[in-house]
């Protein structure tokens, strides 16, 4: 009935480190204001944004993910509230995987602040036990990247991520899950906590009488595979303790890259909405450009005040991460969306088909030239704005106001 070889991971002797930024954006921003260690931070989208990222002060203040800034600031005034700033984080998310990836061959990057590592054979080269060579880990992070991170280590990536998480609420923040120590940690996991299965499939496991991991695992892989599929019987196998999830070192890229947000009033200016929207692309080409990606598609949100979204898409000429080649074709898309005297509540850019650079298939009738010279103009706007500071480079048209001089928020005076 299996579709895998499971006897072949079996026992493998493998033992997977997740590390774990801690809080990353806002460990970022105190990294780079120092002042900012120890109060209470959230990092926000903008003004009209929300919250996305909180110190464990903020946390213990109440503030929700996902909040609402103008809702944050009222009910919580004392909290600092800092715009992001993903340049940044990408660049400090560098810092540490280089970091990573002097210490293992192996080190999958999973997220901006996540990464695998297979330490099997590291032992012996470091000489040091899994838990020591965590702790070596976490406290070079610390010191030459000042950014604090939470490392699980068991023996699949699913167990390294119930240990990172375990990890999360103890003093050292290194939680080692070895063999014998696997059932407990199974007892004491939600099954909704479990990487893979989450709150997607919470109801059924539920409904199915399942509410740790280890009712999970107690299952027999005929119940698990008509319940669960492949994915849940590979599930139920990685938290036995088979890596069956190997770490790969191959770069996976993002599976599409979003920036939008709301205008600062309602409008139905046109010229104003593409302004927005020259933002919105920069910012995506910044981070598809950080992530050494291009993209081959790209869609254009246009949100009316009233909520009702409009979505077009369309495949580019070539695979590209430079502004200009992206330009005309959302222009174009927001031409077939944009309806006069409508009034218009937010734009935004979505990058998809996204490949590796140097993945990218060359069309015969592509201009390589071209290709060439968008390149080397995407490269001098990300040098020039590492050197002079973020939006040095504009396009075509003016950018509005920046919040204020230092990205910082205040709380509304009289609270
Ligand atoms: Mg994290």
């Amino acid at each position: 009935m299996n579709d895998f070889n499971i006897q072949k991971y079996i026992n493998n002797e493998r033992y997977i480190a997740l590390v774990d930024c801690d809080s990353f954006f806002c460990s970022c921003e105190r990294k780079l204001n120092p002042a900012l260690k120890g109060k209470p931070v959230c990092v926000v989208t903008g003004e009209r944004g929300c919250v996305v990222a909180r110190s464990k002060e903020a946390k213990a203040m109440g503030i929700k993910m996902g909040e609402p800034v103008f809702m944050a600031l009222r009910d919580y005034p004392k909290c600092i509230y800092v715009t992001a700033n993903h340049y940044n984080y990408l660049k400090i998310s560098k810092e540490v995987m280089s970091i990573l990836q002097s210490l293992s061959p192996q080190v999958e990057v999973y997220s901006i602040d996540e990464a695998f590592l297979d330490v099997t054979k590291l032992m012996g080269v470091y000489k040091k036990n899994y838990f020591d060579f965590a702790k070596f880990v976490q406290d070079k992070i610390l010191k030459e990247v000042d950014i604090p991170v939470s490392i699980g280590v068991s023996k699949s990536k699913t167990l390294a991520k119930i240990a990172s998480y375990k990890a999360k609420t103890t003093k050292e923040r290194v939680v080692l899950i070895g063999k014998r120590k696997i059932p407990k940690a199974l007892k004491d996991t939600k099954v909704s906590d479990v990487w893979g299965i989450g709150r997607r499939l919470d109801v059924r496991c539920k409904t199915l009488g399942i509410f740790t991991a280890l009712d999970f695992t107690n299952k027999d892989d005929f119940f698990i595979k008509a319940n669960f599929g492949k994915n849940g019987l590979l599930t139920k196998y990685e938290l036995l303790g088979n890596a069956i999830n190997e770490v790969t070192n191959e770069y996976t890229p993002p599976k599409s890259i979003m920036d939008t947000q709301s205008f600062l009033v309602f409008t139905t200016e046109l010229d104003y909405i593409k302004n927005e929207l020259l933002v919105h692309i920069h910012m995506a080409c910044l981070k598809l450009r950080y992530a050494e990606c291009k993209c081959k598609k790209i869609g254009v949100i246009l949100k009316r005040k009233d909520f009702l979204c409009k979505f077009l898409e369309s495949k580019l000429e070539y695979a590209t991460n430079f502004e200009l080649d992206i330009t005309d074709t959302a222009f174009s898309l927001l031409n077939l969306m944009y309806e006069k005297n409508v009034l218009y509540r937010s734009v935004g850019i979505v990058l998809e088909d996204i490949c590796n650079e140097g993945d990218e298939q060359l069309d015969f009738f592509v201009d390589e030239k071209k290709i060439i010279k968008s390149e080397n103009l995407g490269k001098a706007i990300d040098a020039l704005e590492e050197k002079y500071g973020k939006n040095v480079v504009k396009l075509g048209f003016e950018n509005k106001k920046a919040p204020n001089k230092q990205g910082f928020l205040t709380a509304p005076k009289g609270k």
